[in-house]
């Protein structure tokens, strides 16, 4: 059911009634946001490479998607139109009713940066992996990497 409902908007991209079909679909965006393509993508590539990781950590502000506890680190994988990717040809601004999009992903990043925030307070290191950067899943996995140490057991561990 959300498979068509993505394809249908995806489909009629200029369709008139795409912002309704957006809206209704933002409604379910909560469900949508767990394991989609780009999540899977990145934490495969991850196993690939021989990262052991918890995923949405509901303990955690935001609920990161990728967590290494014992490294103390968390990812999020954002959805570049919902997450209001700046500079991204994804996360166009619709074309009609804008004060309403401006509004909705203004307050989406402002729920990013607070968990953020959050986060690093309580001693978090985070990293943000937009979606546009996941079709290439193993260059964001060793990129990740070097951020994360070697796989296997952290020395600290
Ligand atoms: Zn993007």
């Amino acid at each position: 059911m959300f498979t068509n409902w993505i394809t249908a908007i995806k489909a009629h991209d200029d369709d008139v009634d795409t912002l309704t079909k957006l809206e209704r679909s933002e409604r379910m965006s909560k469900i949508r946001s767990k394991n989609t393509k780009p999540e899977r993508l990145v934490r495969s590539a991850l196993h690939k490479l021989g990262y052991r990781f918890r995923i949405h950590a509901r303990n955690l502000p935001g609920a990161p998607d990728i967590v290494f506890p014992s490294r103390k680190q968390v990812i999020f994988i954002h959805g570049c139109f919902w997450h209001a990717h700046e500079n991204c040809s994804v996360a166009n601004l619709p074309k009609t009713r804008r004060p309403y999009w401006r509004k909705k992903f203004a307050r989406n990043k402002e729920r990013d940066a607070t968990n953020v925030r959050a986060l690093r307070k309580l001693g978090w290191r985070v990293f943000t992996i937009w979606e546009c950067e996941t079709s290439k899943p193993d260059k964001v996995a060793q990129r990740l990497s070097r951020r994360l140490g070697p796989p296997g057991k952290p020395s600290n561990a």
